[in-house]
């Protein structure tokens, strides 16, 4: 069994929190792109957690968790994340994670020239989370990076080094005329972050096939959401990495397997964060009061969140890119506080009004139509079952389904491991 869960809109719309009560079913957790630019909260009765790279099935003890070969690894952060976890009591040995030795690893000059960039671009910035995610990606593709399986075999990682920081310093010190970073200074970091994560890099997708063959069930936990997605998504002002369903064997490392099931994560009104086209977008008051209800500031990086209402044309597109079988709805619960919702069920370009997601260049000159439908203005946060929910949020949720053709079969109404209604 091979279930993918992904985001259907721009990131954060608590795939962490479902990607915990799901996991309940299955045997391997596995991350398959992205590296520590999002942040997953899972709070359950241990506390809150806050997860960058480690899969979200590291908080549950009988599962084996995987980093596939599609992602990209800060060693010194995934060290700390990992200790960080230990302290509050987390289990985490070679036997439930597992590193795919094809991984990418981010270089601290990653981060450094991320940081430069973004500073060169001042207020033309495109809100990079400066983690290096898109220098490690685009020296991925160069072929000058350094895999994880390269950490196994430290002398011919070392020679290479030398060769890659030459190239890297052309422009560090020659473009942004910073100070060049050093061989041994990259050494030192592999000895100290990367040398005591090598009993846990190995072949992953060796293990999941076996594992699939054995008969485990195996969930791809995805990092943030289509609309971020380097090809599908708001481009430029997207991730460096496919964040779509299809991409999840692939970046798992068993390119042989089809997926059995698709769970798109959705959230019952609209975030984003960073820059980029956000067509439903509130501003002022209104975007204050929805910001403060939800609580919406980045878990990786504290940001505040843009906000809005959900955006029908933005999520029907999100829906289909990530061929979504069921979809959970979660943070019903923050729209107890509306007596009317207002819904952008469609989009104004150039007069005309669009239902189909443009491309991307055009969402600027998009705007919003907003739709109201009726409210329930009671806190819903307790709601175990169908039954208990009001009718005007049943109505809601089967508006949406109708709206963006999907079936909604979880619905979240508060941030713990229960508060969820299975539809
Ligand atoms: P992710 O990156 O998709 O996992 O999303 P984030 O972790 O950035 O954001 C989700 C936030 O919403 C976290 O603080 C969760 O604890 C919280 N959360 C998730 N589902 C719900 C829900 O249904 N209701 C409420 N009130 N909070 C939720």
């Amino acid at each position: 069994m091979l279930t993918s869960i992904c985001g259907i809109n721009w990131g954060d719309e608590g795939k962490g929190k479902m990607v915990d009560f799901l996991s309940a079913d299955y045997d391997i957790v596995c991350r398959y792109q992205g590296g520590n630019n999002a942040g997953h909260t899972v709070i359950n009765e241990r506390g809150k957690f806050i997860l960058n790279l480690l899969p979200s099935g590291i908080l549950r003890e009988n599962i084996v968790n995987v980093l596939g070969m599609g992602m990209v690894v800060d060693i010194k952060h995934l060290s700390e994340e990992m200790a960080r976890l230990r302290e509050k009591g987390v289990k985490i040995t070679p036997a439930n994670l597992k590193i795919s030795d094809r991984a990418e690893i981010t270089m601290p000059y990653h981060v450094l020239l991320d940081c430069l960039e973004e500073d060169r671009l001042a207020g033309k910035k495109f809100g990079s989370t400066r983690r290096g995610i898109a220098p490690v990606y685009a020296d991925r593709f160069m072929k000058k990076g350094f895999r994880m399986g390269e950490l196994l075999h430290p002398e011919a990682l070392y020679a290479r080094a030398k060769e890659i920081v030459e190239w890297k310093n052309l422009t560090i010190a020659g473009g942004y005329g910073h100070a060049p970073v050093t061989v041994d200074e990259m050494i030192a970091y592999f000895k100290q972050y990367g040398e005591p994560l090598r009993e846990y890099i190995c072949d992953t997708g060796l293990y999941l096939n076996e594992a699939h063959k054995a008969g485990k069930r195996i969930m791809f936990e995805a990092q943030l959401g289509a609309l971020r997605d380097i090809d599908y998504g708001i481009w430029p002002y997207t991730s460096s990495s496919l964040t779509i369903a299809a991409y999840a064997p692939i970046g798992a490392g068993v390119p042989n397997l089809k997926l059995d099931k698709s769970v798109g994560i959705m959230k019952a009104y609209s975030t984003c964060v960073g820059e980029g086209p956000f067509v439903s977008e509130y501003f002022g008051e209104k975007a204050e009061k929805l910001r403060a209800a939800g609580g919406e500031y980045g878990a990786a990086t504290g940001r505040p969140r843009r906000v809005g209402p959900f955006d029908v044309v933005a999520s029907s597109y999100g829906v289909r890119c990530q061929g979504a079988d069921e979809i959970a709805l979660t943070k019903l619960d923050i729209l107890s506080i509306y007596d009317e919702i207002e819904v952008c069920t469609a989009y104004e370009l150039d007069g005309k009004r669009i239902r189909e997601f443009p491309f991307p260049d055009l969402l600027e000159k998009c705007k919003p139509v907003y739709e109201k439908v009726k409210g329930w203005h009671t806190d819903i946060s307790q709601c175990r079952k169908k039954a208990d929910l009001p009718k005007e949020a049943l109505d809601y949720i089967a508006f949406i389904e109708q709206a963006c053709n999907c079936k909604i079969k979880y619905v979240a109404v508060g941030p713990a491991r229960d508060a969820v209604i299975c539809l």
